[in-house]
């Protein structure tokens, strides 16, 4: 499996520490809102790079953490009046409510920063003690003239002359002093804690050196994020944990480009932000967001937009009827091997491995699609008859389930039975050839969320999509 590292700036060939599994750290939310769908794109990404670790046989250990305390949830809980902890729990499980919707392999240790406070402290009282961080009238902070490898994945310059950075907004343009523990102020309201430390409260970037040392041991495989979290986040997480372990962070650095929105980042300060909520609220499945993401290469802008988002509505709603017409489609059982079902299996072996190939070739997600959607092509050939051979079927099905474990875009879901009766009545309507009836029990399907297909000698049902 090939993966471009930022630390190297290369296309590398992925070698795990310990061969078989990987560990695998990425950065997750801040929870003091929504998370929208350019967050969302991200966190696809996460989900895909493990996807394709799992399609290489790798057992992932997968860690992200939730942002639960820093200047922004602070605000907002004093805002709401609420304490931190309802605040922030309230957004989490939003977050992870949007997660499932998108059909994310929830095999996550996800874990907050509120619960892992006693080892950041122990992290910084011995970055203190071995002189890599100093103490300020107003915090704890690192400084950065002391790991002489600062700058090694940003290429950030260090001149030797450092501003302090207290606050969440960090500077993007210059290396600075960042804070590792803040000391109270009355903003912070009662977000603080005690301990080893003078009452205070975690800077952002000492919660994700913490917490991936502490699940995933002082070097890991992977560790992902989006290109805005390359500097300072990520830089300063590896001065902090390097100076800390005196060991490698991290040996792969993934990130992945931005959403963007008329040539604009997506972002709440900008405003120019939707949520997956806002998607629905207009009709959308949340998986044709998912197509949409994963038919974009990571490392490339997606410019986001709703007549765009439509394509992928519709072809979500493709695949869907390719998928339910092969599994209901006759099936009949071939005696020995015949031309097409040896044409049938040569055909699928090939596409899976261009797919796997396309997968190990830095997840392009946008070429496994096509090679997925070819399975789909061949499948519709076969429903278009009318019946299919055992053989084939089990053939092709098993091949797009495989397919379908590395995209995610289908998730199978029942029919409600009522439906079915009704769509039963409207096949006997149409028989009978009383057409205006069997059109108003279409109609009543469709009211009620599906929609169905006549095929040869069949009907498909679906759920209702876009138009
Ligand atoms: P935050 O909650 O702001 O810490 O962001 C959570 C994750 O989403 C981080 O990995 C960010 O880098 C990422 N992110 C923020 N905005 C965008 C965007 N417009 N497109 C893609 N990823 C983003
Ligand atoms: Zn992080």
């Amino acid at each position: 499996m090939k993966v471009y590292n930022s630390l190297s700036r290369k296309i590398e060939n992925f070698k795990a520490l310990e061969q078989g599994k990987v560990t695998m750290y990425t950065c997750g939310p801040t929870v003091y809102n929504y998370v929208h769908i350019g967050n969302l794109r991200t966190f696809i990404f996460y989900d895909t790079v493990k996807r394709a670790l799992k399609l290489n046989d790798y057992k992932v250990k997968h860690v992200m953490n939730i942002t639960d305390v820093d200047d922004k949830t602070i605000k907002g809980a004093i805002e709401r009046r609420m304490s931190l902890k309802e605040y922030t729990e309230l957004y989490a499980n939003y977050f992870i409510e949007d997660l499932n919707k998108l059909n994310v392999d929830m095999d996550t240790k996800f874990t907050k920063a509120t619960d892992n406070i006693d080892e950041m402290q122990k992290i910084i009282v011995k970055l203190v003690k071995e002189g890599y961080a100093y103490e300020a009238d107003d915090g704890v902070y690192f400084n950065v003239s002391k790991f002489k490898d600062y700058g090694k994945l940003s290429g950030m310059k260090v001149d030797g002359s450092y501003s302090r950075i207290k606050n969440d907004d960090y500077d993007k343009e210059n290396a600075s002093d960042f804070a590792l523990w803040k000391y109270w102020d009355a903003n912070d309201g009662e977000a603080y804690w005690k301990g080893e430390l003078k009452k205070g409260r975690p800077g952002w970037h000492i919660e994700c050196s913490a917490m991936s040392m502490k699940y995933l041991g002082k070097t890991i495989d992977i560790h992902c994020g989006a290109v805005d979290l390359i500097f300072p986040h990520h830089e300063n997480e590896i001065a902090q944990s390097e100076s800390y372990s005196k060991q490698k962070f991290v040996n792969y650095w993934l990130h992945a480009e931005h959403l963007l929105v008329n040539g604009q980042k997506m972002s709440k300060s900008l405003n120019n932000f939707y949520t997956l909520k806002d998607l629905e609220g207009q009709g959308f499945n949340p998986l044709s967001f998912r197509l949409m993401a994963i038919d974009s290469h990571y490392r490339n802008k997606l410019d986001f937009n709703f007549e765009n988002l439509r394509k992928y509505e519709k072809l979500l709603a493709k695949i869907d009827l390719s998928i339910k017409a092969l599994n209901k489609v006759e099936k009949y059982e071939e005696k020995e091997d015949n031309y097409s079902r040896v044409q049938t299996k040569q055909k699928v072996e090939k596409v899976i491995e261009l797919f796997k190939e396309a997968v190990n070739n830095d997840l392009n997600t946008h070429e496994a699609l096509q090679h997925f959607l070819s399975l789909l092509d061949l499948a519709d050939e076969k429903t278009k008859k009318g019946k299919i051979d055992n053989n084939e079927f089990s053939v092709l099905s098993t091949a797009i389930s495989k397919a379908n474990d590395v995209l995610g875009i289908y998730i199978d879901y029942k029919i409600p039975e009522e439906i079915i009766a009704l769509a039963e009545e409207r096949e006997q309507k149409r028989r009978e050839k009383q057409f205006i009836e069997a059109d108003l029990l279409r109609e009543k399907i469709s009211e009620n969320g599906y929609s169905i297909a006549d095929l040869t000698g069949t009907f498909v049902i679906t759920k209702k999509y876009l138009d």
